[in-house]
């Protein structure tokens, strides 16, 4: 069974955490860089952007996930999460200078709260390219994939919008998947991390 972790700064990890375990992985919360050590990945889950960028730049974790990407962990960013992957994010708040602390790691652009005050939340069922079940997906101040660069897999759409990507072991979500019902997504990231 693969040994993954669960970036416990803030945010749904709770939920994300329970959905691993049930389906047999062994999950650390991780809060420290020494957390990371023995893991095969790691899930970035939603919450607010701004803040656990700022707490992996208090934490010193930029760096240490970076590096255990390069060696071969993987990485599964969830709404907020896919936002702290990206290497180009829009609509940063002022207070950031328009450029929030991330990790700078996929080759994708992120539109933070992208469907407006008006769809706050929704939820919807996806059809995801290479799994013969649909995903339910559950969208809440959501952001867009506006562009997938060369090297990305755009995986599930909403209307035009990308809204799951991959690239390499980097798997990237608009939604929130651990809010929804059943656990494809979830056994795609562990087959990810165990393969890595
Ligand atoms: N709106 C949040 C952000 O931009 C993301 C929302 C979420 O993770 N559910 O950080």
């Amino acid at each position: 069974t693969p040994h993954v972790g669960v970036l416990a700064l803030q945010g749904a990890f709770r939920e994300h955490k329970h959905a691993l375990e049930r389906l047999g992985a062994r999950v650390t919360e991780v809060r420290l860089p020494r957390d990371l050590d023995g893991l095969h990945g790691l899930v970035i889950p939603g919450g607010e952007s701004t803040t656990i960028g700022k707490l992996l730049v208090d934490y010193d974790l930029r760096n240490p996930i970076r590096d255990f990407h390069a060696r071969g962990g993987a990485l599964w960013g969830t709404c907020a999460g896919a936002i702290l992957l990206a290497r180009e994010v829009h609509g940063a708040p002022k207070q950031f200078g328009g450029v929030q602390p991330g990790l700078d790691l996929m080759d994708i652009t992120v539109r933070r709260n992208a469907f407006g005050r008006q769809v706050d939340s929704f939820e919807e069922h996806l059809h995801v390219q290479g799994l013969t079940e649909p995903v339910h997906a559950v969208f809440i101040r959501a952001p867009i994939i506006e562009r997938a660069g060369e090297g990305v897999d755009v995986l599930a759409r909403h209307g035009d919008d990308i809204v799951l990507a991959q690239q390499g072991r980097l798997l990237a979500c608009s939604f929130h998947p651990e809010l929804g019902d059943g656990d494809a997504l979830h056994r795609h990231f562990l087959t990810l991390a165990q393969s890595a």
